[in-house]
């Protein structure tokens, strides 16, 4: 058994929430890279280039990539060897986000559902915890921002839908979005399990690099048929016309029950934000 001081989660949740909002990933930038090749409409580069510029100005100067910083997602892998010691372990990481919100200077973005009083630190996270094989704690934060996750939604599909259904369905959503998630998007795709579950799964095929392929190659195949599809609505970046409405669309799946057919899908804004750190 391996002894970890959850204090030690405190600080890596504290830098990952301050490190998330001001440094984006590499995959991303590449995606850009990517995208500005492809573009056809001229504001539409135009734009690209200004979100590179954006994240380049963000990275330099340590300021958030966007003004909404987001409700912070927490992603934990929890070895069954380790011990958790010190205190409690939720309390450990809304101290990490309450502390990372504060001295990095981020919005602080969650509030009460009705008064709309806001909670003042950006707490609580939301937390979700996988117990795995090993001695090692794997913490993620990927802060969500608001415009993306309001164009989510789930549904239970019947099973007659099949596979069309799913793709007509993951489309409609695309183009109703428009430019409400700030494109290009990823679009995170949640197949099977329960209701609950393929929220989870769209939203944990978000953390997939961008430009790295579905480890299924039916998933895979699917991932670009669908994407093809969406870039071709020409809602294009900022929602001002062009090919690159999205970057990817990242799928995971698992078995459901013989009567459902649950789907979700998580649109994730060009802010594409996560960060993790091993411990
Ligand atoms: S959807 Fe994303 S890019 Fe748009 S305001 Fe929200 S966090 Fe920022």
């Amino acid at each position: 058994m391996r002894e970890v001081n959850v204090r030690l989660i405190t600080e890596k949740v504290r830098n990952l929430c301050m490190e998330a909002n001001t440094d984006l990933g590499e995959d991303v930038l590449q995606a850009f890279d990517r995208a500005i090749e492809k573009e056809e409409s001229p504001l539409g580069v135009e734009i690209l280039k200004e979100l590179k510029e954006n994240a380049r100005i963000a990275k330099e100067e340590k300021v958030p990539i966007c003004q909404d910083t987001g409700f912070a997602v927490i992603f934990l892998e929890i070895g069954q060897e380790v011990h958790l010691v010190g205190g409690d372990l939720r309390e450990a990481i809304f101290e990490g986000v309450r502390q990372g919100y504060r001295d990095g200077y981020l919005r602080n973005s969650v509030c009460h559902p009705f008064t709309r009083a806001n909670t003042g630190d950006n707490t609580p996270a939301i937390i979700h915890t996988d117990i795995v094989p090993g001695e090692k704690v794997k913490i993620q934060v990927a802060p969500k921002g608001g415009g993306s996750e309001n164009m989510s939604r789930v549904v239970m599909l019947t099973p007659s839908d099949g596979v069309d259904g799913m793709k007509r369905f993951v489309v409609q959503r695309v183009k109703e979005s428009g430019s409400n998630p700030c494109p290009p998007t990823i679009v995170g795709v949640g197949i099977g399990g329960t209701f609950e579950e393929a929220a989870l799964l769209a939203k944990k095929s978000l953390l997939r690099p961008l430009g790295s392929k579905n480890p299924d190659p039916e998933l895979d195949r699917l991932e670009a048929e669908i994407l093809q599809e969406i870039n071709r609505l020409g809602i294009g970046p900022q929602g001002l016309g062009g090919r690159t409405t999205s970057l990817a669309v990242h799928i995971r799946m698992m078995p459901c029950h013989i009567a459902s057919f649950p789907l979700a899908v998580n649109i994730q804004c060009h802010a594409q934000r996560h960060k993790e750190a091993v411990i």
